[in-house]
């Protein structure tokens, strides 16, 4: 068996483990393999091990590697998450080559989304990137502002809000990881209290996947436990 197939098997187990341990059905937690800085051939050898879900945050990286995955498995078809900040002079070649996008934080990106997703596709997903713990630096919505794009967007018809996404700040503790994920769930239920349905909480990487699914999460978003240490930054 390969490392990465080795490693996919650890992760659905920790995932597992981690559910139950929640009182939760793992069936419930979807796993994206994100496969940012590694090449097709580790996308490859992933869904031989049975993932099809895929989460890129470069743009071009992204579609030189479908196009690659595409050669070497012309029979399969993939679902491919765009997770990464978007500029606007992009949203085309999003909302023609993805299933799902989890950063949408502006009115303005979620609207050029929706007017260029191409007629025959279903509705693009989208999440909401909300800046839960409201860092200077980080991209995503405010709480505070979370509530009012939701409803600005809700009915775009060439989107299909799904739920939010969150990158907390980073951190160690259990305890403040699960501060912040229980703050993104809190605003989930705000908004479907206003009569937005949500199916969706984005939330858990590598470092953080426990306290994401004690506290809700249904997708965990995961790269280097699957596919190993990036060799450049993000
Ligand atoms: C890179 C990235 C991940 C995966 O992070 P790991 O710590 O490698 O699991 C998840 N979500 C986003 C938005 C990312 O940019």
């Amino acid at each position: 068996m390969s490392l990465i197939s080795d490693n996919l098997q650890a992760v659905r187990a920790d995932l597992a483990a981690d559910a139950l341990n929640a009182g939760r059905d793992p069936q419930h937690i979807n796993l994206l393999a994100v496969s940012k800085t590694f090449g097709a051939d580790a996308v490859v050898e992933a869904v031989r091990a049975g993932q099809h879900c895929f989460g890129e945050n470069y743009l071009q990286e992204a579609l030189d590697k479908m196009q690659a995955v595409h050669a070497l498995l012309p029979d399969v078809t993939l679902e491919w998450h765009f997770i990464g900040p978007i500029q606007s002079n992009k949203t085309r070649q999003i909302a023609e080559n993805f299933s799902w996008v989890h950063s949408v934080d502006r009115e303005k990106i979620a609207a050029r989304l929706s007017e260029q997703r191409p007629e025959g596709m279903p509705p693009l997903n989208v999440c909401l990137q909300v800046n839960i713990s409201a860092e200077a630096s980080k991209s995503g919505v405010l709480p505070s502002d979370a509530l009012p794009l939701a409803k600005r967007i809700a009915n775009l018809k060439g989107l299909h809000l799904r739920g939010l996404m969150a990158v907390p700040e980073a951190s160690e503790d259990p305890l403040v990881q699960r501060a912040a994920f229980s703050r993104l769930r809190e605003l989930k239920q705000q908004i479907e209290a206003q009569g937005i349905p949500l199916d969706t909480l984005s939330m858990g990487m590598s470092g953080d996947m426990n306290a994401a699914i004690a506290e809700g999460s249904t997708m965990v978003r995961i790269g280097s436990a699957i596919f190993g240490k990036r060799t450049y930054a993000t």
